[in-house]
Order: C-alpha cells, then structure tokens, then sequence
C-alpha cells in the first residue's frame, strides 16, 4: 500500500502541473482608461463621447495592471474584446493576486455594450462582487464592455484584466499559484508544528492561512461588505506583524531566556500601532499605512539581524525560513510603500516582489519548518520498503533527497539534542555550583554552631562544677554527722547522684576538648603490659562484685614499652571495660591484646586490643549509633544501666585521633567484643617511665595549722570551713584581693587556698602579688590554687603565677588533705626549684598508679582499709609490717605498749617546754621520739617531731608549738589505726 510519504508527494506533483498551466489567455482586450476626478460623466455622455473618440483615455494592453490610485477617484475603463471564437463562452477577469491584483472596490457598474446588458451593479446591493464573469456567446468576433469603477479610498487598488476560455481546465489554472503556495505552507507549518509543538511554527501556520484568504479574497472578488474590503488587508498585516513578533521572539527565545516582559509588552505595543492605524484608515491613509506598517518593518529589521547572527553561528535551517520571510514580508510593505506614495510605478517586478516571492518564501520556509517530520517519514518508508526502493525509477536521486534529508533532520536533531544538553549543563552547573555555595554556608553555620554549642556545655560545665563542690563538700560533712538511717540513705543517693553529675560533666568537658582540637596527645616511652595489668588490677574489684573474673590475655611477644599517650590509652580502656562488666551479668570479661606486626623487626608495633564479655550484646542497627555521642543501644537498657552515652564517642575520638581504628563485634544476647588497633613505635627500654611511687607523706590530717581560704562563694567558704574545722585547722576567710591581702599582712599563716575567680583581681593576680611582698616570710607563702579548670594549660598557668599547688573541684576532703600535709612538710612545687615534686603530681595518671598501687598491697596486707588506713594515718606499713612478722602479734603489742608510754611522757613534756624558752631540751626530746617513732613505723610522727627539732635548733617557738599540737593529734589517729590494724 502507498505511504503518507507517497500519496502527499503525488498531490504535490499533480497540483504543481496545474499551477503551472495557469492563464491560458484566449483572444485579446484593449482598455480604455479615463479618469473621472469630478464624478461628473455617466454611462451614457461615456458611450456618447467614446464613440465620437472625444474622450480623453489612457490605452493599455492586455495583461497590464491598472492602478486605480488610492484617492478613491472614479474611473471609466471600455474593454475592447476581440473574439475568436464568439460563439464559444468566455470568461473575463479583472485578475489574480499573481498578476498584482490589489486592494477592494468601493463600487462597480459593468455594461456590455454590444449586447445592451448590465452585467454587474454594486448598487443593486451586492456584498460579494465576483471577479470573473461570463461572456456569453454571440455572433460577432468584437465585443465592448464599459465599466465605472470606483475604489476605496486610502485603499491601494489594482487590477489585471484579462481573458479565459471557459472550460474547467482552463479555469483550474487561474487559480493563482501564491494561493496554492501558501495553502501549502500552511499546510506544513502546522504539520510541523504538530510534530515539534512551537509556539513559533503555530504563528507561522497563522500568518500563511491569513495571507491564503486573503489572496483568496483577491482572487474571487472584487467588491466585499463595505467593513471586509476596508480593514482586511490592514487586518492580515495586523495578523502578520504579531505573529511574527512572537514567531521571532520564540525562536530568540530558545537561546536567550527573555523575560514574559518584552513579549507581552512588545505584542501590545504592536497591536496599539496597529489599531490606531485602523482608525485613521478612511481620514489619513498615509498616516494609516505608517502605523500598520511600521512595526513590521521593526520585526523585519530585527529578523535580518537574526539572520545574519544565527546563519554565521548556528545555520539554523527553521530559523533561517523564518527569517526569510521576515524578509519576504519586508519586501512586500517596501513595494506597497513605495506604490503607495507613488514613490515608484506599479510593475510587474513590483507584483512579483509583494506576491510570488513572498509565498515562495513562505513555503520555502514551511518546507525547513517541516523537514524532520518529513525526513522521518522518508526514514520509515525507507526502513519499510527496503531494498525495494532502490530499484524504483529514479530512485537514485529519491535516495539521495531522503538521504540529504534524512541527515539535515539528524543534524538538525542532533544540533538541538546538544543545544539543549548544553542548556541543561549549564543549569546543572549553576545549579551545583549554587549549592555547593549553599552547603559551604550551611556547614560554616553549622560548625559554628557546633563550636558555640561546645563552648557553651564546656563553660555550663565548668560553671556546674563549682555549686557541685558545695553540693558534694556538704554532703560529705553531713555524712560525718549523726544520722538515721533514712537519712543516711538519702545521702548517700545524693552523693551518688552528684558523682554520676561529676562523671558527665568531665565527660563533657574531655569531649568538647577532642571536638575542639584542644586535648593534647603525649608521645612519652610507656610500659603497655604493666598499663594492662594495672587496669585488670584496678577493675578486678569492680568485677568480683558482680562475680565476674577479668582475664587478661596478653600476647607474650608484645614489646615492653611502646611510645604513645598512656593516659588516654588507660582512658579508652578503661571505658571499654567498665562497659563491658556494667553489661555483663555472669561470666568472664578478657582483655586481649595482641602484636600484629607482620615482623618484630619493625619499629612500629601495631596493637590490637579487645575486650570481650559474655554480656547482653549489641543488635546490628544500635551498633551503627553507639559511637555516636549520647547514643545508646536502646532506652531500656540506658534506664537499666545507666551511663551517658558519652563514653564510646570519646574512646572513638580518642583512637582516632591517635591514628587507630575502634569497632565491635557482637550478637545480641551473645556477648560483644570492643577492640582498637593502634600502630605505635617501641620504646627505648631505659628511658621507660615506670610510676614512681613517691614516699609517701603518710599523714592524714595535722592539727591547727592556719590557712586563708580565699572564695567569693559563701558555700564553698562553708564547705571548706567545715572540712578544714573538722581536722582543727584555723581557717581565715576572704572574698577578694583586698581582704586576702589584709588578712595577710595581719595574721600569721601557714597555708593560702586560692579560687581563681574572684571579683576585682583574680586568684592567679593576687599570687603575684603575694610573691612581690617585701617580707619574705609573707611572700613565700604557699598557695595552693583551687579551680576547676585542670588543663594543663590552667594547671602551668597556675604554676606559672607561683602557687605551689593546685586542688581540683569539687574539693574531695582526701586530697584537700594530703595537699595540707604535703604543703607543711614542704613537698609543693616551686618555680625554679628542680627538686621540686612533678608539676602534675595530682593529675588523674598518679591519682590511676596510687589506685593501683594501692590494690596491688592488697595481696601484701591483711585488707584493704587498714592498709589505706595505715597509709593515711601516716604510718609506714613495710615497718610495722616486718615488726609484726618478725615479733610475733602478742611481742609487738607489747613494745607497743611502751612506744605508747614514752610517747606519751614524751609529749606531756614537749606541751609542758612549749610556752618555756628550753630549746635545748625540746630539742632534746624532739629527738628522742623522732627515732624511736621512726622505727615503730609512725613516719608522721617522726618527721614532725624532725621538724621539732628544726625549730628548736632555730629557737623558732611558734613552730614548737604547731609542731607540739600536730604531735599530739597525730599520735592519737596513728595509734588507733595500729591498734585496729593489729587486732
Ligand atoms: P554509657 O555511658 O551509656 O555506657 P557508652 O558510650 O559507653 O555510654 O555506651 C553506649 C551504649 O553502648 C551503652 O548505653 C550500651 O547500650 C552499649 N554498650 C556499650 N558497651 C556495651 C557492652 N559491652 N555490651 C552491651 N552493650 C554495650
């Protein structure tokens, strides 16, 4: 069966046949033409005076347009006709669009002379004035018509007479070419349009069709309703012009993205010209012909820019047409211009450029507009019929048509395709670009955010702490006191509480530390298996409670020391292991550790380290969440256990930031295992640090020694009054700089407790000034900072202010203590002083190596609390120790006894010499107690009465007398820890 292709290219071809047989001029006809300005003849002076040949007429010949001007002026046109063949019918028209027929008649008498007939009379009220008409047959070969024709005015009237034989082929041809042109092109454009669906190519099919019936019009009539024949030919340009505004503005606007403005704007702007150009028609045609005529010749001017520009960069073929018949268009309004103001003579030239080329034009330009969709058809028919098509005749040429078509639409498309992928490239680009712009400020906003937040819980913290030692020291006074046991139960919850409080608070504050880059990592040479061993030592008591045993399982070919920071090692570990006792209800905890360096020739050890319990596990999704901060593997098991959720996130940061990895295997209700791997470079075994453990001050509490406690905080001055009035201190209080230094200068004091926030000067401001006095005995006071800012750059600044020491808050009465003994004896840091005790004696790693030196006596002791007892109280255990195992329980009792005798005559003398200026003999019974004290094991006892004997020797009586009140209170606390020791 025949294609669409096939059947449309047939019409085509017949239709063209046609076209091309147009006008078959019969005959001939001479015109007579006499212009009649004063209106003043009629038909019958015409026929008179033509007959006589009086009339003053122009002659043209056939085939001539006759231009009947635009002033409206009537004209008497006689048609001489010569026949040769009368007594055939003829038919006479006064012309088709393609010979320059132009503009409406306002009105038209016709009259066959020869036969006495009117053959037409506007006035006899005819609306449509066909113009073509019969001759009928007759005998005679001549044949004179007269006509009185009368045009509009304003209107550009023209007229082509001429002759056909009056069969239906003939008549076919009259059909004028440019009708059937732009019937075609319309036809195309909206096909094409169809297919593409542009706005453009819609008002291009509008523009064809307005010029199809309009020459249509032409063509057929000669006189319309008087409101048709005025206004539609300013209507069709009215038509033309905006379309062809919005076709271009369409065409630019794949290119350029326009604003809505400039097509509505430019499309009323047009419009507006164009109406007023109507309203002026009939009064001022030349004024008219401007406004209807102007704005199209803008959009022909904008049109040949176009095609200048897009023919050099893209050789666009639709717009190209497009522009074409901007072009064409422009033509035609330049030959109507230039007729109209009689500025150039109606030729056929003239005809030509404002009819034919106009419509081939158009169709040229319908034909690109519609080229894909005919291309593709070309591309089935081909892809149909196959190998067929090639031997069809001609095909050759056939082929070659589809196939430069077939490329020109691909390039077309493709052209398009990489237009449009361009455009969206772009957009994309942009696009991204914007929000990467976008996100950078997001996450800017964020991080701050984040910072502020951090800074904001680590000074709430802080800020907690400080009320929290009011809290916690109040508590432990109300401990010491007589309570029931309600009553000492709701303490000790709030003691816990506070203490759980105190463990988030330093959590937050250690992981608002990594957050901020601010924590420091040591590189010092460290003994790992005796870290390990110490945990196990430390948390074997911990497990045991729950019934639990803690292995440790540790490669034996792990290096002894390894450099790397300790401290948070301990840390992480620690965490992990608590974790797993906390989740853990019967069963083991092991740590294992391991060397999986692949040789132990390397210098870098690369650790792994588990934890493993048998524990409640962890289900896969909490897995994922649990090192994230304040996560927990589900709130049941939060409300059960406890905990912060703090604890992972910090390991995991901890590790990371060492350069290690940390993750966890385990099965819900299967145990889990935590482990870490960290790559660390051996150590140098001589320069190992092993924790010393320092001699200790071995006295728990000394009697009467003056301190200045200086806080602002009237609680903390409470607390801290009761705890040191509890041990029989004299305690002096001030609130700032002014009152210290009063106070100072004043009374004589023994020891200084400095807050660092104060208002007016500051506590480390208030040392550098206590340290300028000029009374050295003043200005070598020891300070002791309290603060609760125990990094280590507070801690060095502190130092560096010249206090001796520091106490972290909340105060714990323990340390509060030792840092009292420890101030009197002299063992506090002094600047400048290399025997001076380490900087960080109290930081957290003594505090660990005490803890687990403590419990590694455990196996040497009879337990625990006497041996902390023993240690407290200012005994020396190994002394009494190898006394007891020497002498025998009851032996050592009983020189007991007499130690107690002598000490006590002993001390009944020094109280009796205190107030007496005998230095000799106090000294003398100094002595004597220090070396007996000492070897019973009461160290306290023998290094006060050692200072005793310093300030006998010095004649210095009010040490004497601190010293003698020291003596007695700690014989009484030492000789009850002995006795309850050694019972
Ligand atoms: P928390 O202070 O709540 O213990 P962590 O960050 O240390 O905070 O732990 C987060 C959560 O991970 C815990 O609440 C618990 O649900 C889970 N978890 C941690 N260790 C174990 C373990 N050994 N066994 C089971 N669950 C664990």
């Amino acid at each position: 069966m025949f294609s669409r292709f096939q059947i449309f290219r047939v019409v085509f071809l017949v239709l063209v046949c046609f076209t091309l047989s147009f006008a078959a001029h019969a005959d001939t006809i001479t015109t007579s033409i006499f212009k009649d300005s004063n209106k003043q003849e009629n038909f019958q002076s015409i026929i008179t005076k033509s007959e006589a040949g009086s009339l003053n007429v122009t002659k043209t010949t056939a085939g001539t347009a006759i231009h009947l001007g635009t002033n409206g002026e009537p004209q008497w046109i006689i048609f001489d006709i010569v026949r040769s063949q009368p007594q055939q019918p003829l038919s006479f028209h006064f012309g088709i669009s393609d010979d320059g027929r132009l503009g409406f008649l306002k009105q038209i008498i016709l009259f066959n002379r020869t036969s006495g007939q009117t053959i037409i009379n506007s006035q006899n009220n005819h609306d449509f004035i066909n113009s073509k008409f019969i001759l009928p047959p007759q005998t005679q070969t001549n044949t004179k018509l007269i006509a009185y024709l009368e045009p509009i005015k304003g209107s550009y009237v023209t007229i082509a007479p001429h002759l056909n034989n009056h069969d239906w082929f003939t008549l076919l041809g009259t059909q004028s070419l440019n009708c059937f042109l732009l019937l075609m092109a319309f036809a195309l454009f909206f096909a094409g349009t169809l297919n593409n669906r542009t706005a453009g190519g819609l008002c291009l099919s509008f523009i064809a069709i307005a010029l199809f019936l309009h020459r249509n019009a032409l063509d057929q009539f000669l006189l319309l309703p008087p409101w048709l024949s005025h206004y539609s030919t300013a209507l069709v340009s009215m038509i033309v012009g905006v379309c062809l505004f919005i076709a271009t503005l369409q065409s630019l606007k794949r290119y350029i993205d326009l604003p809505l403005a400039l097509p509505i704007g430019g499309t009323i702007f047009l419009l507006t010209l164009n109406v007023s150009g109507l309203f002026v028609l009939t009064d001022h045609p030349t004024l008219s012909m401007v406004l209807l005529y102007s704005p199209l010749l803008l959009i022909c001017v904008l049109g040949a820019g176009m095609l200048g520009y897009f023919l050099l960069r893209y050789r666009h073929y639709a717009l190209t047409g497009m522009v074409l018949v901007a072009l064409f268009v422009g033509l035609m309004i330049l030959a109507a211009l230039l007729t109209t103001f009689n500025i150039a003579a109606l030729s056929p030239l003239v005809a030509l450029m404002s009819g034919q080329f106009l419509a081939w034009g158009i169709l040229i330009c319908a034909i690109f507009h519609a080229l894909p969709l005919l291309a593709n058809q070309a591309h089935i028919v081909a892809e149909n019929t196959g190998s067929q098509t090639s031997s069809l005749s001609g095909s050759n040429s056939d082929e070659q048509w589809l196939q430069q078509a077939r490329d020109s639409s691909e390039q077309k498309r493709l052209l398009q395709v990489l237009q449009q992928e361009r455009a969206v490239m772009t957009n994309l680009q942009e696009a991204e670009s914007k929000r990467v712009d976008e996100m950078r400020l997001a996450k800017e906003a964020a991080d701050e955010a984040n910072r502020a937040k951090s800074a904001f819980l680590a000074v709430v913290s802080h800020e907690i702490r400080t009320p929290m030692t009011g809290i916690m020291g109040m508590v432990r006074l109300l401990l010491d006191t007589q309570q029931t046991k309600d009553q000492r139960e709701f303490t000790n919850t709030i003691q816990d509480s506070g203490e759980a409080l105190l463990s988030l608070l330093n959590d937050i504050l250690d992981f608002e530390k990594i957050e901020s880059g601010k924590m420091d990592f040591e590189k010092v040479d460290f003994d790992l298996p005796r870290l390990l061993k110490g945990i196990q030592t430390l948390m074997n008591g911990h497990a045991a409670a729950k019934g639990l045993s803690l292995n440790l399982d540790l490669d034996p070919s792990m290096p002894e020391t390894v450099i790397g920071d300790p401290t948070r090692i301990r840390q992480v570990l620690l965490n992990l292991v608590n974790n797993a006792i906390k989740f853990t209800s019967k069963g083991n905890v092991t740590i294992q550790v391991r060397d999986l360096s692949p040789s132990k020739d390397n210098d870098i050890v690369q650790i792994y380290c588990g934890v493993q319990d048998q524990g409640i596990g962890i289900s896969p999704e909490a897995q994922r969440k649990i090192f994230t901060p304040f996560a927990q593997a589900d709130i049941s098991t939060a409300r059960k256990y406890g905990g912060t959720g703090l604890g992972l996130a910090i390991c995991k940061r901890l590790i990371e930031q060492m350069g290690g990895q940390i993750g966890v295997n385990s099965r819900d209700g299967e145990g889990s295992t935590f482990f870490f791997t960290l790559s660390l470079p051996k150590g140098s075994a001589t320069s190992v640090i092993v924790p010393t453990i320092k001699p200790q001050t071995n006295m728990s509490a000394m009697k009467s020694i003056r301190i200045l406690v200086v806080d602002d905080n009237g609680i903390n001055q409470k607390v801290l009054s009761g705890l040191l009035a509890k041990d029989k201190h004299k305690v002096f209080l001030a609130s700032d700089s002014i009152e210290a230094m009063n106070i100072i200068q004043l009374e004589p004091l023994d020891l200084i407790l400095m807050d660092m926030q104060l208002p007016g000067k500051n506590g480390l401001e208030i040392t550098v000034d206590i340290r300028a006095l000029s009374d050295t005995s003043l200005a070598n006071l020891p300070v002791v900072a309290m603060t609760g800012n125990t990094r280590d750059e507070d801690v060095k600044a502190c130092f560096a202010a010249g206090m001796n020491d520091f106490l972290g808050k909340p105060i714990s009465p323990e340390l509060l203590q030792s840092i009292i003994l420890k101030t009197i004896t002299g063992q506090y840091y002094v600047a400048g002083n290399s025997s001076s005790p380490s900087l960080y004696s109290d930081n957290p790693e003594d505090e660990f190596e005490k803890a687990v030196r403590e419990m590694e006596e455990q196996d040497d002791m009879a337990t625990i609390e006497t041996s902390i007892d023993l240690q407290n109280k200012g005994l020396n255990k190994e002394i009494l120790t190898s006394l007891h195992k020497t002498l025998g329980p009851d032996q050592t009792k009983n020189l007991l006894v007499s130690f107690y005798e002598t000490t006590e005559q002993i001390l009944a003398a020094l109280n009796g010499l205190k107030s007496t200026d005998n230095f000799d003999e106090i000294y003398a019974r100094a002595h004597e107690l220090k070396g007996m004290a000492g070897n019973f094991g009461f160290a306290m006892l023998a290094t006060i009465a050692g200072t005793i004997e310093d300030a006998a020797q010095q004649k210095d009586m009010s040490a004497i007398e601190i010293g003698t009140d020291q003596l007695s209170y700690c014989y009484e606390t030492s000789k009850a820890a002995v006795t309850n020791w050694i019972n």
